[in-house]
């Protein structure tokens, strides 16, 4: 296990000194175990609750302290750090464990993505008991939070973003501040709503363009320079062997699971429902990664939906 404090050689150089802290972490899944981890690295103390034991056994061997309680994580904390699965898990712990537990005036950061009303209505209890709070979804999947380049979308008060962009430059490379409360999960779920729809029109293109004789690689040299470009094509090319490295070349496995892309489109579509958005190409990109996920694909990186064409 690896000695606490760690020594300054191993706190990471964010560009931005920020004070040692004590804090929280609670959900050490996928992503919040790399970025429990990365916590560590930049000298703060941080103390690990999940329910998962072996999650919390990789924390510990990350320098973590590990507790069996997310109630046990917040003796002395400055701030409390959230990666958890949805907006009902959210809204339970802060209510049932953190807000009017943790010490006064503690910053509480979620960074799990979840709908824009959960979001609000937790900060709002948690600002009416006195804890600044921020929603800070991130854009980046397993590989960007172990190596601590996510982008975290942050929600919340001009003096809540203050306090928590050091400790969200530790985890990542870029802060943007959105706007109020629920802003960092709007900014997700309309990112995500650009980015499951320019996959699958991505797809059908290729799809579409080896079918008219094309060869792949040069349609992709066109239009990754052409007014067809998106991220989608240049970075995250659903074909494998073309363009950059991608999970297509991996046989899909890792990067963006579909049923994660699913996910951030239903709440997408619940976000335009409830804010009178018409959103047609997103419902339709919803009903694809629905049909592609009951297919028994959800596990697959997102872009393997260029399978189904
Ligand atoms: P995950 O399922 O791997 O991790 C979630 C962790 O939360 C699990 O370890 C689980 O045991 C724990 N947990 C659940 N309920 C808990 C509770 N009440 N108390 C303590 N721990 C609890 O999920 P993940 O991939 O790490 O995703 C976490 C969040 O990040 C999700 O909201 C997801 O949408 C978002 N996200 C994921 C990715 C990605 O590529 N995986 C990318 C961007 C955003």
């Amino acid at each position: 296990m690896r000695a606490w404090p760690p020594s300054s050689r191993s706190a990471r150089a964010t560009g931005r000194e920020s004070k040692h802290m004590k804090i929280a972490f609670i959900g050490l899944g996928n992503m919040g175990g790399g970025m429990a981890a990365n916590l560590v690295k930049a000298g703060h103390e941080v103390r690990a609750f999940d329910l998962s034991a072996e999650a919390l056994a990789r924390a510990k061997e990350n320098g973590a302290q590990t507790f069996t309680a997310a109630g046990d994580t917040l003796d002395g904390v400055d701030a409390v750090v959230t990666m958890l699965p949805n907006g009902k898990i959210v809204d339970d712990l802060y209510t049932g464990d953190v807000i009017g537990k943790a010490p006064a005036g503690a910053l509480l950061l979620d960074c799990s993505t979840i709908d824009v009303a959960t979001a609000r209505k937790v900060a709002d209890a948690a600002e009416k008991a006195g804890y600044p709070m921020v929603d800070a979804p991130v854009s980046g999947g397993i590989a960007a939070a172990n190596g601590g380049t996510l982008t975290f979308m942050v929600g919340g008060s001009d003096e809540a973003f203050a306090r928590a962009e050091p400790i969200l430059s530790a985890m990542g490379k870029a802060v943007i501040h959105a706007g109020g409360a629920g802003a960092g999960q709007a900014a997700k779920i309309c990112n995500n709503l650009i980015l499951g729809s320019t996959m699958i029109a991505t797809c059908e293109a290729f799809n579409l363009a080896q079918k008219l004789g094309l060869d792949p690689q040069v349609f992709f040299d066109i239009s990754s320079k052409a007014s067809g470009q998106s991220w989608s094509m240049t970075s995250y090319c659903p074909l494998p062997g073309v363009g950059p490295q991608t999970p297509a070349d991996n046989d899909y496995q890792g990067g963006f699971a579909a049923g994660l892309m699913l996910k951030d489109l239903k709440l997408a579509l619940a976000a335009a429902q409830s804010a009178g958005a018409d959103v047609p190409m997103g419902a339709r990109a919803e009903e694809l990664y629905d049909e592609f996920a009951k297919a028994g694909n959800a596990g697959l990186d997102f872009s393997a939906i260029i399978r189904t064409l």
